[in-house]
């Protein structure tokens, strides 16, 4: 789609000019807070000159499906879930040159004691204290003891199992399908019948909102989403997998035929992500993959209560990113993740897939492709380098990328495996990517104008500027690390 397909709306250089020397006088207030509605009323006056004075504006567009938007090769491989960049690292040992520390410590075995529970610090460094373990470690309190989330493989039915004196398992995660658990919540026999699709969508939409979800939108049933083979691992109660269940390629299947798959959106907080990379921000990352377990489990037990089937995941059985794009939630960034225009890519996806018929939602843009391709400040700020400054393009041979990358899709490639190796190097997760980002924002009215200038394209390139001037976007700040339990809230 050509870019200029998002004009729409006009403003005019009279408030272009009153906007640039508002952006002037703002630089010398430091971060004063304003109420929001400023800059957007700023930018919307009424009182706009005439038509030839006009410059453009970006709206969002809606678009029929993910083709409309981004070009997918028809005859795309499904991708294992093997080759994700945690199994990989975790099951397959990863390319271990890539992850040796400068004091040639084996990364592999650092990785894989990242989410310990031992909640003293081994590196005792500013967002890596003991509070700060503690910090995350709470965060995954209730995850830990029932389901998979970020320190397992996030598979159905993998996770925390009790082996049964028959050889069969009893799985304990959250994540478990109906049926396998005796004492689980049943599907109803009885169908509740939902007199349109769109009262279907109103009804599940405001479940998710009460049930804890701060995005939803559904998308169509597509296999071409669903990994081609997911990674089983069931754990003991000590978190040591039960080598004669393990499966890194079980074949995704379902026992009923899906028709829409409700996408989820968590917000990962706002303050904890400006420390990133610490412990700190792992905490917040860890409460959105809480949040992805709890709630889709309870939209699950819903619709099963409604008589319909449902298969949740949190990062397993299928891609999450084109399905949030397709189900109308953002787009795609430079970065790999999903980009929103409430949160930026400050967020975790989960899904519910099921054989409810429930209207759809369309996807949208409002101008990340185009701004990623000046912008590249994830890329800059990356501690290992992974994020891909080339063009966009579906042609891997021409980029540095690893097998973690699905391929056939226009995106940015990245290197997954130089991602993790920083982790390893960091001992904890890193997350500066998304918070450097110009997207990711809180509705403060600084952060609206940011955002704003986003969407206009001659205007974009101040953007990055603009974000740096009020202090955001950068990341890795020890004072901000060490200060953050002395801030109040
Ligand atoms: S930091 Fe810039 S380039 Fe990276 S995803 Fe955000 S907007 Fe795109
Ligand atoms: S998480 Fe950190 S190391 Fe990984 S891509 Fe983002 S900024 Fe780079």
């Amino acid at each position: 789609m050509d870019s200029n397909s998002h004009l729409k709306n006009k403003i005019s250089r009279r408030d272009a000019i009153k906007f640039g020397s508002f952006t002037a006088a703002m630089a010398t207030l430091s971060a004063a807070i304003a109420p929001r509605h400023t800059v957007a009323q700023t930018l919307t006056d009424p009182d706009m000159d005439s038509e030839e004075n006009e410059i453009p504006k970006v709206s969002v567009i809606k678009h029929k499906t993910i083709d409309d938007i981004m070009r997918i090769d028809p005859n795309m491989e499904r991708f294992d879930q093997f080759n994700t960049a945690f199994n990989k690292c975790m099951l397959d040992g990863f390319n271990m040159i890539r992850l040796k520390a400068d004091d040639n410590t084996d990364l592999r075995h650092t990785f894989a004691s990242l989410g310990s529970e031992t909640t003293e610090s081994e590196v005792k460094k500013p967002g890596h204290t003991d509070i700060d373990l503690a910090f995350d470690a709470g965060a995954g309190g209730v995850e830990s003891f029932t389901g998979s989330g970020m320190s397992r493989q996030c598979s159905n039915e993998s996770g925390p199992s009790i082996p049964m004196p028959d050889g069969s398992l009893l799985p304990l995660s959250l994540y478990k399908q109906h049926g396998s658990n005796p004492n689980e919540f049943k599907k109803s026999p009885h169908e509740y019948k939902f007199e349109t699709p769109e009262d279907a969508s109103y009804a599940i939409k405001k479940a998710a909102k009460l049930y804890g979800a701060d995005l939803v939108g559904i998308a169509p049933f597509e296999e071409r989403w669903l990994y081609k083979t997911e990674v089983h691992v069931p754990m003991d109660l000590d978190g040591n997998p039960i080598e004669s269940h393990v499966n890194p390629f079980r074949k995704v299947q379902f026992d009923f035929k899906p028709k829409s798959v409700i996408v989820l959106a968590f917000e990962m907080d706002y303050e904890a992500y400006k420390v990133q990379p610490s412990a700190i921000g792992a905490a917040a990352t860890t409460m959105g993959y809480s949040q992805m377990m709890e709630t889709s489990v309870r939209m699950a037990h819903m619709i099963r209560r409604l008589g319909y089937n449902t298969v949740h995941a949190g990062n397993a059985v299928g891609i999450s990113v084109p399905l949030a794009i397709q189900a109308g939630l953002g787009e795609s960034s430079r970065m790999g993740l999903l980009v929103t225009e409430e949160y930026g890519p400050r967020v975790r996806l989960a899904k519910v897939y099921t054989d409810l018929e429930i209207a759809l939602d369309e996807p949208k843009t409002f101008g990340v492709k185009e701004f990623c391709e000046i912008c590249q400040k994830c890329a800059d700020s990356c501690p290992s380098k992974a994020i891909s400054k080339s063009d966009k393009t579906t042609d891997p041979d021409n980029l540095p990328m690893n097998d973690c990358n699905g391929l056939g899709v226009d995106k940015w490639y990245n290197d997954h495996q130089k991602c993790l190796s920083f982790w390893g190097v960091n001992k904890g997760e890193c997350g500066v990517c998304i918070s450097v980002c110009p997207y990711n924002k809180i509705d403060m009215w600084h952060h609206d104008a940011a955002k704003v200038i986003t969407k206009i394209p001659g205007l974009r390139r101040m953007a990055r500027s603009f974000d740096e001037v009020f202090g955001y976007g950068k990341a890795g700040s020890e004072k901000l690390m060490k200060s953050y339990w002395k801030r109040r809230i």
